[in-house]
């Protein structure tokens, strides 16, 4: 793993997201890794390649001093304007044990009483060390991928991510502490089309977890995509291998749809945006060819217009 300490030019990025005026990305990279992690594209801005998506992370060790200065030219311009960290990087990766940045950002955020929704999405439990400075924003909504609850999966194709046990155990111990929770399921992994009670069981999980609210999005399997992904599924059975070739048909994604909407209402849980996401791929070619030098990662998207630039 390569970190490279950089400095960015500003943090609060203009977002297209349909539920985000500004993303923050305080590193740029992902040393996760996750194999079918969409933002690898974005490594070219950093001139690293798509198949070096997981083997570096640039800090931006200026972000917090950016999020200072930008704050008060943000809240003039909308007093209500939601956030979300992040968009394109997991804000709680390793290195933010000992650079502190997205804490140090929510610092920022909470000394100025950020009146609109800030949203945080991560893989990470360590999320839980900052409790007490989400706790002192208004408006916080702390999410979690969780794509399984079988750990051997997670660590396939979540490479480096904690496991989704050790995730679904920190959705717990936030709602326990108060604050407004979300889980995003995406993508939404193949298997569970014909493997029905492995879905049942992680919207229950996410349930008990206290969650009320649910992103749920539909693999994206691109060419870039796969060209990470593949190399993963060479070595598994025939029926893993095809059922990632029928996840890029619409009856699969119609499957999907149906069952999610089923066990949502089974458990009481709200579907963000009001649909399964599914992310086109015109959208996501346009994206690529326009993105600024920065990153992007598993928020959810939602094919309004534009993707979201990389922030
Ligand atoms: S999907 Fe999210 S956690 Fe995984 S590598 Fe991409 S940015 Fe990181």
């Amino acid at each position: 793993m390569r970190v490279i300490e950089t400095e960015a030019k500003s943090i609060m990025v203009a977002s297209k997201l349909p539920d985000a005026d500004f993303v923050l990305n305080p590193y740029t990279g992902c040393a996760f890794g996750c194999s079918y992690c969409y933002a690898s594209f974005m490594g070219k801005y950093v001139g690293e390649p798509v198949e070096a998506w997981g083997e570096y992370v640039y800090v931006k060790t200026n972000a917090v001093e950016l999020a200072r200065q930008e704050v008060e030219s943000k809240l003039s311009a909308k007093g209500d304007a939601t956030l979300l960290l992040s968009s394109v990087t997991d804000p709680y990766q390793g290195v933010e044990s000992k650079y502190r940045i997205t804490r140090g950002i929510l610092e920022v955020l909470a000394d100025a009483r950020w009146p609109g929704t800030v949203g945080i999405l991560t893989k990470s439990p360590l999320v839980t060390r900052d409790i007490d400075v989400i706790s002192r924003l208004p408006r916080p909504s702390v999410g979690m991928t969780v794509t399984t609850t079988d750990d051997e999966i997670s660590r396939w194709l979540e490479v480096r991510a904690p496991k989704a046990t050790a995730r679904l155990r920190a959705l717990r111990q936030l709602s326990d502490a108060g604050l407004p929770t979300y889980a995003f399921v995406g993508p939404l992994l193949p298997h569970f089309r014909w493997q029905p009670e492995l879905l049942d069981s992680l919207f229950r999980e996410i349930a008990e977890a206290g969650v009320r609210d649910i992103y749920v999005e539909h693999i994206n399997l691109k060419a870039y995509i796969r060209s990470r992904l593949e190399p993963r599924l060479a070595n598994e059975p025939p029926e893993v291998q095809q059922s990632y070739v029928a996840a890029r048909r619409d009856d699969h994604r119609t499957a999907l749809t149906v069952m999610v909407e089923s066990l949502r209402t089974k458990y009481g849980l709200g579907l963000r945006l009001d649909e399964v996401l599914y992310h086109e791929a015109g959208v996501a070619r346009a994206a690529v060819k326009t993105a600024p030098p920065e990153v992007r990662s598993d928020a959810p998207l939602k094919d309004k217009g534009p993707r979201e630039q990389p922030a």
